[in-house]
């Protein structure tokens, strides 16, 4: 992490050029991006960047942890989070931070993102052992931040879903069975051509 005092947006321009030319050049190359695509690509990087800057000054930010790999049990499913940032508020509780560079889900998908959240709110709290006061999904694209308040009813609830999802996997591994569930997310599928549900 660079010095509080140099993370300005003429180091974040500096450091993303450098980026660009010694990994994400090559790496993007498997998109077979156009010229054209390939620059609003790049474009459209760099405005997320930006935004960042217009949400938050980074210079007055101190983060406990990036990229923080952590795992737990929930029964016996293994639960694995990777928690783009957290810093502590001034309670001393933590604030978890997920970037995101899509838009912000519409109120009827809000309930997905906040499960992610509990998530990580639960991996923070149960393997560093500190309270987290809020997590924020931090929306680049649009500079918007979404908060919540995660409860200790939000944890069990998060909980009871995550040991049913593996108690149906578990079945299914059993069974060989995976019930097909379409939803208006199959058309970005790439098994649909061959999904049961799809068969005509
Ligand atoms: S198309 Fe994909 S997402 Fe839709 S039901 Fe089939 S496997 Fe699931």
């Amino acid at each position: 992490m660079e010095p509080a005092e140099e993370r300005t947006l003429a180091t974040a321009r500096r450091l993303s050029a450098k980026l660009w030319a010694e990994k994400w050049e090559q790496e993007v190359e498997v998109l077979g991006l156009s010229d054209e695509n390939l620059h609003k690509f790049r474009w459209q990087s760099w405005w997320c960047i930006e935004a960042l800057w217009a949400m938050e000054d980074p210079r007055s930010m101190e983060f406990a942890g990036i990229e923080k790999k952590l795992e737990m049990k929930v029964g016996d499913a293994k639960l694995l989070g990777i928690v783009d940032r957290y810093h502590h508020d001034e309670n001393g509780k933590i604030v978890i931070g997920d970037y995101k560079t899509g838009k912000k889900p519409r109120a009827k998908y809000e309930e997905e993102k906040r499960f992610q959240l509990t998530v990580y709110v639960d991996l923070i709290q149960s393997t560093l052992d500190e309270s987290v006061s809020a997590a924020e999904l931090l929306y680049l694209k649009e500079g918007v931040r979404w908060t919540i308040h995660p409860t200790e009813e939000d944890v069990l609830k998060m909980r009871e879903v995550v040991m049913n999802v593996w108690s149906e996997i578990k079945t299914g591994c059993a069974t060989g069975t995976f019930e097909a569930r379409p939803t208006i997310l199959c058309d970005w599928c790439n098994y649909k051509s061959f999904c049961p549900a799809h068969e005509r």
